[in-house]
């Protein structure tokens, strides 16, 4: 008994260092889909297995129209271009075009 305390014991740095670095490597998977903190539970519970799950979920969040970057939640502004998303979803291709022509029409 003394001797499975004390293994269990000299372990347990090994234990808190692996769930740390499990859940941090699962948390930055997670957040190339939108969802940090579900990537590191995922990690921290169940490791490698934790990472492939996230690796293979769809992205969640509201793509960006004009640089199609990743924007967790419902955001009114893109985090990677810094386009304003919801009159970025108003434009049609057609007004997006005579925007960006200044000659003829
Ligand atoms: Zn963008």
């Amino acid at each position: 008994m003394e001797q499975l305390q004390a293994l269990l014991i000299s372990y347990a740095p090994g234990i808190a260092i692996y769930f740390v670095v499990a859940g941090v490597i699962g948390c930055l998977l997670g957040l190339r889909k939108g969802q940090g903190i579900k990537g590191l539970i995922y990690g921290a519970l169940l490791g490698p297995i934790g990472w492939l799950l996230t690796t293979r979920w769809s992205a969640q969040g509201k793509s960006c129209p004009e640089c199609g970057g990743i924007n967790p939640g419902r955001p009114a502004i893109c985090r990677h271009c810094g386009v304003n998303l919801r009159a970025a979803s108003k434009r049609t291709a057609r007004s997006r075009m005579r925007g960006q022509s200044d000659g003829w029409r």
